[in-house]
């Protein structure tokens, strides 16, 4: 038994895993712990990291106490890291243990890097010279230390006259420390002239992070009007104070080209934080930016959670965009919880985007956010001219998606040897299958959702629990052969159609599930930068930060897509797409077009991208949503209920109904089946909670939770505060 439990030997340490509260760990004798100290600890069998956190730890019978195992050589997590950590747990209503998670992925980085081993010369002579070893000592002249093999390779000689060298005393072993992941980046490297509106702009932004203290910019300027060259200011006021800066991108995996440009500004690249990065480099990177050597980072939604020691500036590029939010274990938009890690860390937070969410423009419009406007395009790039198509009137052929306007204008911008994008959010070839003769529709066997035909492939495939099966020939219900029809259609379908009318042209088809992954979808977006395609065909992902100079005409294919769910946050979210995917067009100058294929000419989502006037949107959005007291107005969260059976589900939905508590300004709507009954064999019922501004949401939930029995057998509860869709 362990009989060192005097008060103060013991701390709390938090854990990754869905704990409320930290677990109490004794000290080992002779050592200290302090708060953020990254610890080995066991648990039951196994060994984990862990955090050595604040207040106090879940109590522990003495003789169940157990020790630290090893105390990391790390810089510890700061106790602003930790507020924050505990900040989201309570807003999103996840353990913090499962916060905390997402700040220690990176085991291996808490040990730190072991130095290389070097070679250094000693100023000994050797006793003969050859040509070799005269190429060698040129290139260690310097006394920089070399590894023993580059040294070789460098030079062009065996490792043998290396080791001739050594044994003779002209070199010595060295340590070399570790590399750092990027150079530093030199504010003063190239200052870039900006236009009078850019300059205030970056001069007002200037300001605001040399004033220090927390507040929010939003950025706010058409797309292509220089709002990346503008918040590099920032970035760069934030860096001459000794700042570490974050830089938050939707699709940084796919941003390569955002990375040349910080290149260009700072003469280095920022560190790249994103799920694709290769283990190694995560590590390093991770720890670098612990220890501070790395000055800026340029990250997808998880870097939120890297441990930086002084930062001091969090940039949120298309802080509008979906993909900020995360829809696994801990529900979170880094877009929000950015504000509060500045709020948090003192420091300004800015906001960049074209097309603001209307939270953010809400923010703006009643003083919470200061608000800066990019009025116009950069140099005499004119904004795409935009029209809609309207189908009714001019209807493809039988058959075919695109009406013979747009297949005109493809015509004419291939004739002016330029490019054309033809915009489809949806993969594959076509989302429905079905048996002319008995009506037959294939179904996903585990989901509520139809099987998308992937015809490259040739599978039918879905897109919620990736079940995939070989494209049939006959119909499973009726046996009919060849009667098998695809219904509706998705960009391979379209890139056919393109390839009967433009059979010369060179078209390529971008999405998510293109074979190869990342690294071919970034081979594919740098030829079309380069001009090496006539007609790219994509989903979303081409809508996104790329820069294609020689792109003119943008169609899309289906506009009112994203109008038909019913959900409240539609109209912001086509508008926000569409300004963005036809935003593509036209940077470098040219003129250039955006051609809107759609049945509803007079949606107001369809009026305000041909009218230009954004505004008018906003004001109709921002009045709607004001008038149901729904976000920002108003308060949601929406709780998933989720089964093995569907009666399991709906019983205890139904149950956790009965335990709301009573409040005046919160009302619960459901259960209901979700939007999407059943995802991957789980039945899913859902709850929205809607609430006043006002409204302590979280409050009613934890005590509706607490008071309702406990999720039995299969069943699993979802909280999503602030869904992205209700
Ligand atoms: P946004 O982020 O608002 O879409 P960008 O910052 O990407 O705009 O700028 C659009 C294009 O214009 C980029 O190619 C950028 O390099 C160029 N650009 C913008 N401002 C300037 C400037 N002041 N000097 C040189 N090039 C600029
Ligand atoms: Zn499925």
């Amino acid at each position: 038994m362990k009989q060192d439990s005097a008060p103060g030997r013991v701390i709390p340490v938090m854990l990754p895993m869905p704990a409320e509260r930290p677990y109490s760990y004794a000290v080992p004798d002779g050592a200290t712990v302090a708060p953020g100290a990254i610890l080995r600890v066991p648990l039951g069998p196994r060994e984990v990291a862990g955090v050595a956190w604040d207040g106090d730890g879940e109590p522990v019978a003495p003789g169940k106490l157990r020790q630290i195992s090893e105390i990391f050589d790390c810089p510890p997590l700061s106790a602003e890291m930790r507020r924050f950590i505990e900040w989201v747990a309570g807003y999103t209503l996840s353990p913090p243990g499962m916060v905390a998670r997402m700040a220690l992925r990176a085991p291996a980085a808490f040990d730190p890097e072991p130095p290389v081993e070097g070679l250094r010369l000693t100023g000994r002579e050797p006793d003969r010279m050859t040509a070799a070893r005269e190429r060698v000592l040129a290139l260690a002249a310097d006394g920089q230390a070399w590894t023993r093999s580059g040294l070789a390779h460098a030079a062009g000689v065996s490792l043998s006259v290396i080791d001739g060298l050594m044994a003779q005393g002209v070199f010595e072993r060295t340590e070399i420390p570790p590399r750092p992941v990027v150079p530093p980046p030199d504010t003063a490297f190239v200052r870039p002239e900006l236009t009078p509106d850019q300059q205030a702009a970056a001069d007002r932004l200037r300001e605001r992070v040399s004033a220090g203290g927390f507040g929010v910019t939003l950025l706010d300027g058409v797309t292509g009007s220089g709002k990346t060259e503008v918040y590099f200011e920032a970035v760069a006021a934030a860096l001459e104070r000794g700042k570490q800066v974050l830089i938050l991108l939707p699709e940084i995996a796919l941003t390569q080209a955002f990375l040349e440009r910080f290149h260009d500004r700072f003469g280095a690249k920022p560190a790249e934080w994103h799920s694709d990065l290769a283990p190694k480099k995560r590590e390093r990177v991770w720890r670098q930016v612990a220890e501070g050597q790395v000055r800026v980072v340029a990250g997808a939604r998880s870097a939120l959670f890297l441990p930086f020691r002084e930062l001091g500036l969090i940039v949120v590029d298309e802080e509008h965009d979906p993909a900020y939010k995360q829809e696994d274990r801990v529900f979170y938009n880094a877009r929000d919880m950015s504000v509060v890690r500045g709020h948090i860390g003192n420091f300004p937070v800015v906001l960049a985007s074209a097309t603001p969410s209307i939270e953010s423009r809400v923010n703006a419009d009643q003083g919470r956010y200061q608000r800066i406007v990019l009025p116009a395009r950069f140099a005499d790039a004119a904004m795409p001219e935009l029209a809609a198509i309207d189908m009714r009137r001019s209807p493809p052929e039988r058959g075919g998606f695109l009406s013979p306007v747009l297949i005109e204008a493809i015509e004419r911008t291939l004739a002016r040897k330029e490019q054309a994008l033809l915009f489809l959010n949806r993969r594959g070839y076509a989302p429905l299958t079905l048996c002319r003769v008995c009506g037959h529709r294939f179904q996903c066997p585990n989901c509520s959702s139809w099987l998308v035909e992937h015809r490259f492939r040739h599978q039918l495939v879905c897109h919620h629990c990736g079940h995939n099966e070989p494209q049939p020939e006959a119909c499973p219900e009726c046996g009919a052969l060849d009667h098998l029809v695809p219904c509706g259609p998705g960009v391979e379908r379209i890139a056919e159609e393109v390839d009967r009318h433009f059979p010369a042209a060179r078209t390529i088809v971008l999405s998510s599930d293109l074979m190869g992954g990342v690294k071919r979808l970034r081979l594919e977006l740098e030829a079309i930068a380069k001009g090496e395609a006539d007609i790219v065909v994509g989903t979303q992902l081409v809508a996104k930060g790329h820069n294609f100079p020689s792109m003119t005409l943008v169609g899309v294919v289906d506009a009112d897509l994203g109008l038909a769910n019913g959900d409240p946050r539609a109209a912001e979210r086509t508008f926000q797409l569409l300004s963005q995917v036809t935003g593509r067009a036209g940077r470098s100058g040219k003129k250039s077009f955006g051609l809107l294929q759609t049945y509803q000419p007079e949606h107001p989502v369809m009026r305000a991208l041909v009218s230009g006037d954004a505004e008018t949107f906003y004001e109709r959005e921002i009045a709607e949503r004001e008038r149901a007291g729904l976000p920002p107005f108003g308060r949601l969260a929406s709780i998933i209920v989720s089964a093995a059976t569907r009666s399991e589900a709906e019983n205890h939905a139904r149950a956790l109904r009965r335990a709301a508590p009573a409040a005046a300004e919160i009302d619960i709507l459901g259960p209901a089946e979700a939007p999407l009954a059943l995802v991957a064999g789980r039945h899913r019922f859902r709850l929205l909670v809607h609430g006043s501004r006002r409204a302590d949401l979280q409050a009613y939930l934890r005590q509706m939770i607490s008071t309702a029995e406990r999720p039995r057998g299969s069943v699993r509860v979802q909280v999503d505060i602030d869904p992205q869709s209700f």
